[in-house]
């Protein structure tokens, strides 16, 4: 691997950090290496232990972040890795509206008696470090998912640490490009790749980010152990993905920061959810820690949960499904979920992509007027 200067600004890592070794005839771009084997030597044995494409990736990502990455098979095997890493008996205090699949998930094992689970509004600091005594980790996500909120990274980071708490942040909505969590003093970053990273909405993978190589060397032997392994060609794709995550993320922010205030002026938009916006309660601490307040704009259509539901049966351009991070405006209403309970009817979360902003807002505005 070429050396990977951190001090470049990050649009410029994304671009060059993990390219292959410069060498007549080489290739300028780290292929994807589908074998499971590989004579022995310095580097790699099998495909479960190590792969030239996952180096790759895993580099570019690092660098980005301020950190060692390891790429997973998926967000939620990086979250399963994490958890078994913290080994069994461990307290646990989570965001109320983290990623619902990790909600779920440390439901289960707290059903299963193997962890002891407290859910709090993060973006609410003094109630977090009420509940956080005796916790062994914080599991923080920010901007959070459906409702934006912002957990002030810094001070929790610190006062888990006064704590003896491992501090983890599913950094998922900001990616590296707007936030970069171990500069706050977190010591763990969670990232489904499946989402912006790779940016196209045709791959499922997961990364882990710790700041030093020994936490990155736990985690691969976790990997290692318990086989969450991502794919080299998936690998490929999301670092095919990450060249181009800081100009989608500047365009998408561009869309989203436009659409978020035409939302709020429009009559049929009860309240709009978005960190760019003075209006929402985590502002001023998206502003102290994040370069921008990202692509994820959630918003309240005026009337119940079929109103709601209405306007993404409506959209034509803007695609009526889950998920989020791709290059294409998606929408839709998360309380369909059995598992959203907390998150009101009304409200659609929509994950602004790179359409043109006129062609975009006349199919929101339509779909809102109809
Ligand atoms: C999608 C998502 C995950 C889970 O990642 P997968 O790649 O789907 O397993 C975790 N956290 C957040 C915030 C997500 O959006």
């Amino acid at each position: 691997m070429k050396e990977d200067p951190s001090d470049l600004h990050p649009d410029t890592i994304a671009v060059s950090a993990g390219r292959p070794e410069t060498a007549p005839g080489a290739p300028g771009n780290q292929p994807p290496v589908l074998s499971s084997i590989f004579h022995r030597g310095p580097g790699y044995e099998y495909g479960r232990a190590g792969n030239p494409t996952w180096d790759a990736f895993e580099t570019a990502l690092g660098v980005l972040e301020g950190g060692r990455a390891v790429a997973f098979s998926s967000g939620m095997a990086a979250s399963a890795a994490v958890l078994g890493l913290m080994g069994p008996n461990i307290r646990i205090l989570a965001a109320e509206d983290a990623y619902y699949g990790n909600r779920s998930y440390l439901k289960r094992l707290a059903e299963q008696g193997t962890i002891e689970v407290t859910f709090v509004d993060i973006s609410d600091t003094g109630a977090t470090l009420a509940a956080a005594d005796g916790v062994d980790l914080m599991w923080l996500e920010s901007p959070s998912n459906p409702s934006l909120r912002i957990a002030d990274i810094e001070a929790l980071a610190a006062a888990g640490h006064e704590r003896g708490a491992t501090v983890l942040v599913d950094s998922t909505f900001a990616t590296p490009v707007l936030q970069q969590p171990l500069s706050l003093g977190a010591d763990l970053v969670l990232h489904s790749v499946s989402k912006y990273i790779s940016g196209h909405s045709d791959i499922v993978m997961g990364a882990v980010i710790a700041p030093d190589e020994l936490g990155a060397e736990r985690l691969r032997e976790q990997r290692e152990m318990t086989g969450g392994i991502p794919g080299p060609m998936e690998t490929f794709l999301a670092l095919r993905g990450l060249r181009t995550l800081p100009v989608r993320i500047e365009r998408a922010q561009q869309n989203a920061m436009e659409l978020a205030h035409r939302l709020a002026d429009h009559p049929r938009v009860e309240k709009v959810l978005y960190p760019g916006l003075e209006s929402h309660p985590g502002y001023e601490v998206a502003r102290k820690q994040m370069t921008g307040p990202g692509a994820m704009v959630s918003f309240l259509v005026a009337g119940d949960g079929a109103a709601a539901e209405a306007v993404c049966d409506r959209v034509r351009l803007i695609v009526h499904l889950t998920s989020l991070g791709g290059v294409e405006t998606t929408i839709e209403r998360r309380a369909r979920y059995a598992g959203e309970k907390g998150t009101p009817e009304n409200l659609l979360r929509m994950s602004v992509g790179l359409e043109k902003l006129d062609d975009l807002w006349s199919d929101l505005n339509r779909a809102l007027n109809e």
